[in-house]
This record gives structure tokens, sequence and C-alpha cells, in this order.
């Protein structure tokens, strides 16, 4: 399998070279050059894998038509080293809870960090160790967070040979939970530095700090974020899985409801659909940061400034510009990588927004692709947590609640739709833990210092 970049440029890199790699050289994202596609005969055998070996097994099924440059014994080791009942809390790894009638919770928030994060980066800590390993070489992850990612990657990444982690955080800013979660690793690998300012001014520190070519090169940084392909492609196999969980046959198609903001999750979803796993719709989910919601409802995309970036009570879906999303229109263009990149270069750009409301294609995000979208304000997530307390008595988090609520809003009749739970609801005393953490002003030069006295081997 080969992989392309959605802006054209002409290299072709295969699974390895890029599962280190964030963006293409060109700006873009990598995509495979084709979906592999499942036939009836492979979804019939991929369903008793799934129920007579369990999830890891099923994991490598899929991951094995994406990645040819690992040996398949070693690919399925690292799959059964990540997908365990010890790290993800039940043999199931994902399993469906019914909700009321044709609606589901599929759980995938049973990991370390109590959110979805942790599906694909738990397999991302695996692979990084093993393909570096293999190398001879060292990376040293620096990243910026305000929550789940960065709590997510340093859990993927505690303890792993030939890594470390660099997390910037805004001091004093992230929620007494996610605090006590980063900061209580005592992993010599995991470095927590606390910067004096808001969430923006680490990622400036970090933009910079990656823009200093030299340095990048000398201390061997790279990130982790949710452009990553590895990230994606681990997440297309829990559709597979709650597809098989929640239907007796094949014959059947469900629609899954997803909470979104960097539509990174959803995208597994295209791609699963892609490859022909029975999916009716795909529906998106997004808070009051609507900027997705609006493209599948008039075919604007309109990046949001940081005035109309809105701080709500689903924190992990509070984005001004979805940057997975230049995957699905790549896709939606038929893959005109020429036209992509007027879009997402010079378009956005020049005009911070682009309109596909009036191309003939544009219809064909519902239609061919399966796409619907809904939205959901603050009063609905509190209501929709109550409203499924009393009813069925699970107590869901916000972000889940956002897709709940669009689930029942936009739910057919007879329609199955499984919401996919990205996060779980925190609430664990675990606070008073000993902590580890570095407090520093926003400053770049303090932060490379830091790095460079941290990595002996540079
Ligand atoms: C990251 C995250 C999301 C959004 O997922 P995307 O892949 O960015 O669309 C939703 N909920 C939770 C809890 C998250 O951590």
């Amino acid at each position: 399998m080969l992989y392309l970049s959605t802006r054209g440029h002409p290299d072709r890199k295969r699974f390895c070279e890029i599962l280190l790699e964030g963006l293409a050289p060109d700006g873009g994202l990598y995509l495979p050059v084709n979906y592999p596609q499942v036939d009836q005969g492979t979804l019939e055998r991929w369903r008793s894998v799934l129920v007579g070996q369990g999830y890891a097994a099923l994991a490598f099924e899929v991951l094995s038509l994406y990645v040819d440059d690992i040996p398949r014994d070693d690919l399925r080791r690292l799959c059964e080293k990540t997908y365990t009942a010890d790290v993800f809390g039940s043999a199931e790894i994902v399993p469906l809870k019914a909700l009321e009638e044709g609606l589901f919770l599929q759980a995938l928030s049973n990991g370390p960090t109590l959110a979805f994060k942790d599906m694909a980066m738990q397999l991302l800590g695996n692979l990084f160790e093993y393909e570096l390993s293999r190398r001879g070489e060292q990376l040293n992850i620096l990243g910026a967070t305000s929550g789940d990612t960065g709590s997510a990657a340093e859990y993927a990444m505690r303890g792993k040979q030939g890594v470390r982690v660099f997390m910037l955080s805004p001091h004093g800013r992230m929620s007494p939970f996610q605090q006590a979660q980063m900061f209580s690793l005592m992993d010599q690998n995991i470095h927590n530095i606390a910067v004096e300012g808001v969430f923006d001014d680490c990622q400036d520190i970090v933009k910079a700090v990656s823009n200093d070519l030299d340095f990048k090169r000398r201390y061997k940084i790279g990130t982790v974020n949710s452009i990553n392909w590895a990230r994606l492609l681990a997440q297309v196999v829990y559709y597979f899985a709650g597809y098989f969980y929640a239907t007796q046959s094949n014959e059947e198609k469900i629609s899954f409801c997803v909470p979104s903001g960097n539509f990174g999750n959803v995208c597994a979803g295209h791609v699963a659909r892609q490859m022909g796993l029975p999916i009716d719709r795909l529906i998106v989910a997004t808070n009051e940061n609507d900027v997705l919601d609006e493209f599948f409802r008039t075919g604007t995309y309109r990046v949001r400034g940081s005035a109309d970036t809105y701080e709500t009570s689903s924190p992990s879906m509070d984005i001004s510009k979805a940057s997975n999303f230049e995957r699905f229109v790549f896709d939606l263009l038929e893959r005109d990588a020429k036209r992509t990149k007027q879009l997402f270069e010079e378009a956005l750009r020049l005009h911070g927004r682009f309109e596909l409301g009036d191309d003939p294609l544009f219809p064909r995000a519902a239609g061919r692709y399966g796409f619907s979208s809904g939205r959901s304000s603050h009063a609905d997530r509190l209501s929709t947590i109550r409203s499924t307390f009393e009813r069925q008595g699970v107590v869901i988090d916000t972000h889940t609640a956002d897709g709940v609520k669009v689930a029942r809003e936009l739910r057919r009749s007879g329609e199955t739709v499984v919401v996919l739970e990205t996060a779980l609801p925190k609430f664990e005393g675990i606070e008073n833990r000993p902590k580890r953490v570095r407090v520093m002003s926003a400053d770049t030069v303090a932060v490379k210092r830091y790095i460079a006295e941290h990595c002996p081997a540079a």
C-alpha cells in the first residue's frame, strides 16, 4: 500500500515512512492511494474473527491491508500487545450498551485516560517504539495540549524505549482531573511543562521550535497530532467492531453518530464506509463550534477566528478549523489534488472560507458519502445527560451527550444508530497524587534549553 498527499505531491510513501511524520511535505494530508475493498466473504470472516479471536485479531486484519512494511507476525503481536482487557477494561474492548429503541452507545473510553483517543494513541505508542528500535533512532515528541490529546499521548508513550514526550500546557488552566492525570506520571521519559500563559502561547512555542529546522533535526523533534494517518487507521477498526456487535448479519445497515471537532474520528468512519462496511449514515455532531455542521448543511467551510471560537462544556470539540477535513474534501472532489490545494491553501489563506454549496459534487456528501450533521448547545447537553440518566440509568459525559442529542434528533424510524462515546465523566479523586511538572514562562528559548538539557543522546 502506498500513500499520497491530498495536495498532489508526486512522492508515494509506505506506511512506516509516514508513521513518524505529520503533514506531507507540501502541507497536504496523507491518504492511501486507494481504499482496499472488503467483500461479503471477508466481512463474514472478520465477524467470526472478532467473535472467536477478539478485537486485537480484527485490528490485525484491518491494519494488514494498509501496512505492508512490518512483518505480519510483528504487526499481529503489536495489536495483541495493545488491545488487552487489562488496558481497555473488558474482553470486548469496545462493547455496546443499548439505550432506547434503535440507539446504542459504543464504549471507546475505558482506556487509561478515559477518552477515546487512547484507542489510537495506545497503538501508536507501540508502533513508534517498534519502528524507532528497528531504525536505531530516537524521537522527542513535542506537543501543546489543553486536555485529552496530551494526556492520551503521555499514557501511550510512558516507559517506551526511544521516545520522550515534552508536553506544554497552560499553567493552571486545565481541569484539576487532567492536571492530576498528566502530572502524576513519574516516568523519566515524560516531561510536563506548565507554561505561564494560555493554550495559544503553548502552541506558538511548539510552532516556533518546529520552525527552527536545525534544532528540530538535531533534537529529533516530532509530533503526534490528530492528522497522523496511523491514528486514523487505528480508529477504523472500531467501526467494524461496532457494526459486528450491533448486527446479526452483514445484510443489515447501521448508522454512526460521532461527536466531532477535528474530523478525525468520523473520518475513520468515512474510510470504513469506503472500504465497504455497510454503514448507512455518518452523522456528525458538533457543539456550538459548528464549523462542520455548517459545511454539511450549506456547503460553506468557514474557519472561525478566535473571537468566535467558543469555550464550551464539551471543550475537546472547541475547534476553529477541522484539521482532518481536507481528507474528506479530497475524496468529495473526486481526488482532485489541484483543487484541494487551491481550497485549503489559497482560499482559506485569502478568505478564511470556501464554498461548495453550488458545486454539482456537493450533494454527494449526503448522497454517495452518507453524511448528515447536527449541533448541540450547553442546555442540550445538560438535558441529554439528565434524560439519559433518568431513562436508562446511564451517566454520559458532555461530549458523548452532544452525540446522543443529535442522534435522537436525526434518527429515522427503523434506523439503528450507534453513538460513539468519546469520553467518560471524570470524577475520581486523583487530585492528591504527587505531581511532576516544570512551570516555565512563555519563552521559546527556555523551552528549547529544557529540551536540550533532557536529551543526553542528541
Ligand atoms: C478529541 C475529542 C473529540 C473530537 O474528536 P475529533 O477526532 O477531533 O473529531 C470529541 N470528544 C472527546 C472527548 C475528545 O477527546
